[in-house]
């Protein structure tokens, strides 16, 4: 007979990775539990928001190849969860500007990059501002501790660790060294972001534009996205290498650089109010990808970006390929 009693599942992180999988193991009969630092899901696909504005301020936007992951965008944009975006870009490098000649397909989620979390979230078990901080092998299971609750009274079949690599790092100094070795395998470069918001739209000849051998990496006007009300205001990004080599610069310090920058390419933002973001872990991958890591005997798993490619789509697929694999265990 079928043994019909539902396994539990955690997972620890509500980026797209850790929510990918928990819906595809919901699917297919686990019962899980999401567990998030934040207040809310998305992680690094997260729009900020304040009073009468809003920008996205970790991915900007994202591409698909995979058909997994084309059928999983078809149903986003039929629930009117994501658009397209056909924006003007500016290419800035040697010195010069010029037209991007790309005309890749680019999508966003709507009205803000934090929509997809939410959507995915809505029928999950999700606890927020729950940092998890220790795992704890208890008789085959797994249980956890938070900072903000201590010992969680839960008991879990199976443990997914869906967060950026130095994070996952953390997480398991205490268990044995096969999964350290995985998690510390990867280094992840930090990213200092600039959202400026304007009374009028500023002169600036691009929706968006690839900035190359700049402190500056990215520039983008928020409006230029589908279904953005609200204040006029642009995101900007600066490099993985400058942000990495001044990531312990303060915020102010940091502003005064970016904001140097964005003048000499053409956005001036000295009538701009300025609000500062620093993303510890933005970006880095394990080359080959594996994807991501079944560790059976351990009942662990381990998903995100850093595993398959370093981006929206390969976060989605990592953690949609784990649970397929969760299920054949
Ligand atoms: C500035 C920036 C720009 C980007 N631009 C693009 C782009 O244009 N296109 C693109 O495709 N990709 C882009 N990316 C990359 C993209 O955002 C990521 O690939 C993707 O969002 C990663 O998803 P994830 O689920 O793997 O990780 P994350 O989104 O980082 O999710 C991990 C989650 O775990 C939570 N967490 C961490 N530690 C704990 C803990 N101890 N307990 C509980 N929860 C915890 C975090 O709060 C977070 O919510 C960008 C990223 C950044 C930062």
């Amino acid at each position: 007979m079928k043994n019909t009693v539902k396994k539990r599942v955690a997972v620890i992180g509500a980026g797209i990775a850790g929510l990918s999988c928990a819906t595809h193991l919901q699917a297919l009969g686990f019962e899980v539990d999401v567990f998030e630092k934040s207040r809310g899901p998305s992680g690094r696909m997260s729009t900020r928001q304040g009073e009468g504005w809003a920008a996205d301020h970790g991915a900007q936007y994202f591409t698909a190849r995979d058909p997994l992951f084309n059928h999983e965008l078809n149903s986003w944009i039929e629930n009117g969860i994501v658009d397209r975006w056909n924006p003007n870009i500016g290419v800035f490098e040697e010195g010069r500007w010029r037209e991007s000649s790309s005309n890749e397909s680019r999508y966003v989620a709507i009205p803000g990059m934090n929509m997809i979390g939410k959507y995915l979230a809505r029928s999950l078990t999700l606890h927020l501002n729950q940092t998890i901080d220790q795992l704890l092998p208890t008789n085959d299971q797994w249980q956890l501790s938070s900072k903000e609750s201590g010992l969680l009274n839960s008991v879990f079949d199976f443990l997914v660790l869906a967060l950026p690599a130095p994070q996952a790092a953390a997480l398991t100094k205490a268990l044995p060294n096969e999964i350290q070795a995985i998690c510390n395998s990867v280094h992840m470069d930090g990213c200092w972001t600039v959202m400026a918001r304007f009374s009028a739209r500023p002169t600036f000849p691009f929706d968006a534009a690839f900035v190359n051998g700049e402190t500056i990496s990215w520039i983008c006007r928020n409006q230029s996205k589908p279904f953005r009300d609200g204040q006029e205001s642009w995101t900007i990004h600066a490099s993985a290498k400058w942000s990495q080599e001044n990531i312990e610069l303060t915020p102010e310090k940091a502003s005064t650089q970016l904001l140097a920058c964005a003048k000499k390419l053409g956005l001036d933002c000295s009538e701009a109010e300025i609000s500062l973001h620093r993303w510890r872990y933005a970006s880095g991958f394990v080359n080959p990808s594996p994807e991501f890591i079944s560790l059976p005997k351990f009942k662990l798993g381990v998903c995100g970006d850093w595993l398959n490619g370093g981006r929206v789509e390969g976060a989605w697929l990592s953690g949609h390929k784990l649970a397929i694999q969760i299920e054949k265990m």
